[in-house]
């Protein structure tokens, strides 16, 4: 397990609160018009020689959508001209034009992500809440594959779209895609409660993927549910498999999500600028504006806290998992307000629990 004290291994920048999607479950809430506060593009590109002091993060551009943004091609040129890995993560709306995502190739970008929560129109346009969203989504991945930009197709679980895993996996297969990025809901922005799924669900949102896994011709990473490298780690004992996978390759996200969480191996930076440990955790450890995004990355409390699993609290804190998973900090504070609280969509009981036994 890689060692995140000092640096994280993935860094996401909110450019902008804008979009013209209104998305139900919008962790940004965003807006159709900028936030007058987002960094300039000075402080933009100051942010970008920032994370690139912290050494070769991968540098994620989010939003909002990025393309509301009118310097996004002069910032996505200028990260990979300092030698980030750089993606981006537009919104499937009519400023993503084939000639955009050709700009996104031509700068250098190494991979951009598209939204599918449905395999359908009448599925994903109901979640974005706007018509014909699924068919741009569906023209940006044809785009991308054309002119040879890697994708990603990212997917939020949510109770509507629980049944319609199987044809969104089939739909990833047949797009091309590198990854398929899998989030699961965190009760802030506009999602609400009852949109989200039982612990036992997810355990069922695992076995699925884990299978998928098995076959699919794309890699499988999951957002806010560290729990399901538990999951494999348990399938991979119960089936008798040495290495990670039944056909003895490690499953890349997998080897290179352990030990990743909020906080650790993971930072924030929002619109404005403020450090958090994630989009789903806003709570800030400082301003990129007024202190290096790497010094409050290392000696923050709030993220040394974060990376000390002997501070997690209980089922968390006392799981022989911990290390691997440690739940979803973002899920504990969201649903109990306490960032170190066990995650509440978990239905592992820790072998301590039940034996009564000393933690390992
Ligand atoms: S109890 Fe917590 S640390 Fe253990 S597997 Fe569940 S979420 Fe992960």
């Amino acid at each position: 397990m890689r060692d995140f004290s000092e640096a994280p291994f993935l860094v996401i920048w909110e450019t902008t609160q804008a979009c013209d999607l209104a998305c139900k479950h919008c962790r940004a809430s965003a807006q159709p018009g900028r936030d007058a506060q987002e960094l300039s593009t000075s402080e933009a590109k100051a942010l970008l020689r920032q994370v690139k002091r912290l050494g070769d993060p991968l540098m994620v551009f989010t939003g909002g959508d990025p393309l509301k943004r009118d310097d996004l091609l002069q910032l996505l040129e200028y990260s990979v001209s300092i030698g980030l890995r750089t993606t981006v993560t537009p919104s499937a709306t009519p400023l993503l034009t084939a000639e955009a995502i050709e700009r996104f190739k031509a700068c250098g970008v190494a991979r951009m992500a598209i939204s599918i929560d449905g395999p359908d129109a009448q599925s994903h346009d109901d979640f974005r809440q706007v018509a014909g969203s699924f068919q741009t989504s569906i023209d940006a991945l044809n785009s991308a594959r054309a002119c040879g930009l890697e994708t990603q197709v990212n997917t939020t679980v949510t109770r509507s779209n629980l049944h319609l895993l199987a044809d969104i996996a089939a739909l990833v297969a047949a797009s091309g895609a590198r990854l398929w990025s899998v989030f699961f809901l965190i009760v802030t922005g506009r999602a609400q409660l009852d949109d989200d799924l039982s612990a036992a669900e997810y355990e069922q949102v695992f076995e699925f993927l884990y299978e998928t896994s098995l076959i699919a011709p794309f890699d499988i990473k999951t957002t806010e549910a560290q729990h399901y490298r538990r999951y494999v780690a348990q399938r991979r004992k119960l089936d008798g498999v040495a290495g990670p996978s039944r056909s003895g390759h490690a499953p890349p996200s997998i080897a290179r999500q352990a030990g990743i969480n909020d906080g650790k191996g993971f930072v924030f930076v929002s619109r404005r600028g403020e450090i958090f440990p994630s989009g789903f955790l806003s709570i800030s450890a400082g301003n990129v504006r007024d202190v290096e995004l790497g010094h409050a990355y290392r000696t923050a409390p709030l993220f040394l806290s974060l990376r000390d699993s002997s501070q997690l609290d209980g089922k968390c804190g006392g799981c022989d998992f911990k290390n691997l998973c440690g739940g979803s900090r973002s899920r504990a504070y969201a649903l109990t307000g306490d960032y170190l609280a066990s995650d509440p969509r978990c239905v592992y009981i820790p072998v301590q629990l039940l034996t009564g036994a000393s933690a390992m």
